[in-house]
């Protein structure tokens, strides 16, 4: 199997790079192949902006969707977004591997998202109508991929449970496992979390290593987290709301979860 490895921290000898090196090797060892996308050695342009095409009037007013639509279509696209995306589709499976800042990725993950997430690539997919809101959330050009996060944290792991205080972290990790992962048609595997970084050991690190290790080995048998597909009925189009029978009285981030298997 293909395995590209998104990675940002900006030091190799930090708990990140340990996990990222034991990460390759572990995959490489069981026969896979894998690619990394550090972004921090590949010097990554994280900002958006005007200069991700070439060939546009140097006069015309930069519209960050509708650039990207053209350059995309009329392959004008900046060569380092072009190499990522010919990556994605390589890939069998994603890894997303970070540190939490913010309670969100660091920016230049964030900018390797925007920008190499193009319209027609990753948004912008299939028909678009009052009937039908294009391939998306299940559906799309990363479709039948799967995909999983790495995520190492400061907080405890009860500050990110049900009544914790950063919130869930299922809640926390929401945008980007179903917004920037579900979206473009990634199947998402639960994530995995190390939490309370400050408290590594080496005998600590060895059994996260051993835990990482299983989840690695796993990759291919591991469930998918429930998210309903937007195409599989359970919602109302164009409203995009959930039909009033789907998790009645629900509401929040949990409710686009199925509880059970199969079901819509
Ligand atoms: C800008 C910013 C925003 C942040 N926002 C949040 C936030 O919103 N929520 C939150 O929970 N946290 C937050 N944090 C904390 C952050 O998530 C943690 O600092 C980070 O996850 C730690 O990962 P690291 O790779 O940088 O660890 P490091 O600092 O490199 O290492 C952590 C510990 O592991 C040890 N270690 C490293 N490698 C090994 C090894 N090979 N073997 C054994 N031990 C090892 C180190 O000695 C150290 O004690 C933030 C930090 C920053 C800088």
């Amino acid at each position: 199997m293909n395995v590209l490895l998104v990675y940002a921290h900006p030091e190799p000898k930090s708990l990140n790079g340990s996990l990222k090196d034991f990460t390759v090797k572990r995959l490489e060892a069981a026969g896979h192949q894998v690619q990394v996308s550090d972004l921090y050695a590949m010097d990554w342009k994280a900002s958006l902006d005007a200069d991700d095409s070439f060939g546009r009037p140097a006069d015309a007013r930069f519209d960050p969707s509708q650039d990207s639509k053209r350059a995309f279509k009329e392959g004008r696209q900046r060569q380092d977004i072009v190499l990522e995306q010919e990556k994605l589709l390589w890939a069998d499976t994603v890894i997303l591997q970070f540190p939490l800042w913010w309670f969100s990725m660091p920016a230049i993950l964030k900018g390797w998202v925007e920008r190499v997430y193009a319209y027609g690539f990753a948004y912008g997919v299939g028909e678009h109508s009052d009937a039908r809101w294009g391939d998306r959330y299940g559906e799309g050009t990363l479709a039948g991929k799967r995909a999983m996060l790495i995520v190492t944290t400061g907080g405890w792991e009860s500050h990110y449970s049900p009544r914790g205080i950063n919130g869930p972290i299922d809640d926390v990790l929401f945008p980007i496992q179903h917004g920037v992962l579900f979206y473009p048609g990634f199947d998402v595997l639960p994530p995995f979390v190390i939490y309370r970084t400050s408290r590594m050991d080496e005998a600590r690190f060895s059994a996260t290593c051993e835990a990482l290790g299983q989840r690695l080995d796993d990759l291919w048998e591991t469930a998918p987290i429930a998210f309903r597909a937007q195409n599989s009925g359970a919602y109302d189009i164009p409203q995009l709301t959930l039909r009033d029978e789907i998790a009645a009285g629900q509401m929040g981030f949990a409710a686009h979860v199925s509880q059970a298997a199969h079901s819509l």
